[in-house]
């Protein structure tokens, strides 16, 4: 049937009733009913409501809540509360506060207050676990539970003696014995060699680099101890009501986690996303984002747990959102795979450090374009119920890896302006200028079926990674690498030989010398386009050049290659082209291998997105326009949103979202 737990498409938000009193309970509900809410997560930050003291509980208000929501048709995706732990415990526990890697230890007051790998902590969350799953397990109002919140966004880095401990038995297992961590950290340098567990700590401040095996491993077990929170409260949640979905809301923008490991622990992928304000073309980010959330759910339909109606409250200049805009922001979601629509949060809170913060209900009211939006997204997602279930399809794969990330970001690199965000966006951006869709996969992940990988600045790239990569361009496909790939392997040892090692034979190449540019620098190629922040001093293998320098530090040599290699072929950019040149260079490729996007655009200003998802309730066309003129684009079938016929060319005016369900045959 398609939706997330019986829920065609999903609307609503976090819902914090304990801000509010009853009357204002009663006009939620109506109010409710009359944006056409289907779901809200509940409880989020109620511990300190829900047990105001060591073992005191006070359920009874969330008893009438629960209630409410029933008698008026609305689930409730509930929280185990367990995301901010109240002052009581704090006070109690002072020992369970995070500790920042120059040893200060945080204090109680904001939220996210405790240490990831705290016995204390964990004890008393799955307690408070416990009581809300054996108290609302028959609940009628509960769909799905809702674990914690943004898992680890403020604390995953714990430095603290409890975090330490942990760390060393994460690394036992992971190496068993001290040698062979010291063979993976490479202790023999810098004098760092470990003769007993008990020496390692987590990368605490000291006195100039650190070991960067020893940071990527800190954090790679950081995400994992957030991670075993989350299994430890599902087990919890699992055990009292096994047919319940759990989930827990994911950040993808955050850098701090590789999701690709929590992925299959989530009965269903739910992310929260937020525009960056000062980015000008933040549906971009939105659309990787999006992608993202369907990679880490399989292709399968997802949950966009948290978004905003307008301005949020955490960036330096919070702007808000133009009429229209949070319906095209929502549309957008939907039309990348998303089965729910949900805000942070109902209504705006009057007090607290989110009070700025927009929600569905705003300060001002229902007079509002805010509210009038509400309510009119509430009816386009009704109209496009029969969207759900259905998924996308793609010929290009995107390969993403937060542990490039991690190991890239950190400082002691041959140049401070190579950023893996960075390639990550540029190339992204440019397959979306195409309007070509993307499935964005993990290193490693099974490439048939794909015409192309795109393979931003993969620094890590373990042997495996690679061979799947060789194996599926010798086999006919066609992959584009950026510089920075392939440099080291999963300890970060440099791979024996030349760069980009791992990549050397596929891209045909071989590289003696990295030649980072100065701040500011350019180099001219010779097809008159520039390059910036890196160069290499590269030597063809097998490659041709298809661009060299003229100029800067390397005139001769090449700067972008492409390899024939097995039945496939091989792009290299070795250097930071400007947008447009990257943007001409994947249209060159996606031409030669005939992938288009979903439908010919007639007259297609710059800005207009098109996808299509299908399923056995048909086919759906997504159009969107994010630029400042018509687009006359092609379609043939009923507009859902309008319920009109459109008989084979659509005017989709500047800002507007059309879904059209395709005729078929
Ligand atoms: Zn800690």
């Amino acid at each position: 049937m398609g939706g997330i737990q019986g829920i065609r498409i999903a609307y609503g938000a976090d819902y914090n009733p304990e801000q509010w009193s009853r009357e204002v309970w009663k006009e939620d509900l109506e109010l409710m009913r009359q944006a056409g809410v289907s779901l809200v997560s509940l409880a989020i930050f109620a511990w300190s409501e829900l047990e105001p003291s060591s073992g005191d509980y006070r359920f009874e208000w969330l008893d009438d809540v629960m209630d409410g929501l029933d008698g008026a048709g609305i689930k409730a995706n509930l929280s185990n509360a367990t995301a901010s732990p109240p002052p009581w415990f704090s006070a109690t526990f002072p020992e369970t506060l995070p500790v920042l890697a120059d040893g200060t230890r945080v204090w109680p007051g904001a939220r996210q207050g405790f240490c990831p790998s705290s016995p204390i902590y964990r004890e008393h969350a799955l307690r408070l676990t416990r009581m809300i799953a054996e108290r609302y397990r028959e609940h009628p109002a509960l769909a799905m539970w809702h674990v914690s919140n943004e898992i680890g966004n403020h604390n995953i880095l714990c430095y603290c003696d409890v975090s330490a401990a942990a760390f060393r038995t994460w690394l036992e297992t992971r190496y068993r014995d001290l040698d062979q961590l010291n063979e993976a950290w490479g202790t023999s340098f810098w004098g760092q060699r470990y003769s007993d567990w008990q020496q390692i700590l987590p990368p605490r401040q000291a006195a100039s680099f650190g070991n960067p095996t020893h940071d990527l491993d800190f954090r790679r077990f950081s995400s994992d101890a957030c991670l075993s929170i989350y299994r430890a409260e599902r087990d919890v949640l699992r055990s009292v009501t096994p047919d319940v979905a759990v989930t827990t809301n994911l950040t993808p923008n955050h850098r701090e986690f590789d999701y690709w490991s929590w992925a299959p622990d989530l009965d269903v992928i739910a992310v929260d996303h937020y525009l960056k304000a000062a980015d000008p073309d933040a549906h971009v980010e939105l659309a990787f984002t999006a992608d993202v959330a369907r990679g880490l759910a399989g292709g399968e339909p997802w949950m966009l747990m948290e978004h905003s109606t307008s301005a949020v409250n955490w960036q330096p200049r919070n702007v808000a959102k133009q009429p229209g805009e949070m319906t095209r922001n929502s549309l957008q979601h939907v039309a990348r795979g998303a089965d729910a629509v949900m805000f942070f949060q109902w209504r705006a809170s009057r007090f607290g450090a989110e009070k700025y913060h927009s929600a569905m209900v705003p300060h001002a009211g229902t007079e509002t374009k805010v509210w009038r939006e509400v309510v009119q997204l509430g009816e386009v997602l009704d109209r496009l119920a029969e969207v759900a279930g259905t998924t996308l399809q793609a010929e290009v794969a995107f390969l993403f890896d937060w542990q490039s990330g991690w190991a890239l970001d950190t400082p002691s690199h041959p140049s401070i302006d190579v950023e893996y965000r960075d390639q990550v966006h540029s190339l992204y951006r440019s397959l979306w200028n195409a309007g070509v869709t993307v499935d964005v996969v993990a290193p490693g992940a099974d490439l048939s079926g794909y015409g192309l990988v795109v393979v931003p600045s993969l620094y890590i790239t373990n042997t495996g990674t690679a061979r799947s990569i060789d194996e599926f361009v010798a086999a006919g496909g066609a992959v584009i690498v950026t510089y920075m790939s392939g440099v080291v392997d999963d300890n970060l040892h440099v791979f024996s030989g030349a760069f980009p090692g791992a990549f050397r034979d596929v891209l045909g190449v071989r590289v003696e010398e990295f030649f980072p540019l100065r701040e500011g620098e350019t180099a001219t190629l010779d097809d008159g386009s520039r390059a910036s922040v890196w160069s290499e001093l590269l030597h063809l293998e097998g490659a041709e050049a298809i661009a060299s320098y003229v100029d800067g530090p390397l005139p001769g040599t090449p700067a972008v290659t492409v390899n024939e290699y097995g039945e496939g072929r091989a792009w290299y950019l070795a250097t930071r082209l400007e947008q447009g040149t990257v943007d001409n260079l994947v249209q060159d490729v996606l031409r030669t291998l005939k992938i288009r996007p979903p439908i010919p655009m007639i007259t297609a200003p710059a800005g207009v997105e098109a996808t299509r998802r299908t399923g056995s309730a048909g086919s759906y066309l997504f159009l969107i326009n994010h630029g400042v003129e018509t687009a006359h684009l092609m379609a043939k079938g009923r507009e859902l949103i309008t319920g009109r016929d459109v008989a084979g060319t659509l005017a989709l005016r500047a800002g507007a979202v059309a879904v059209v369900r395709e005729e078929t045959g």
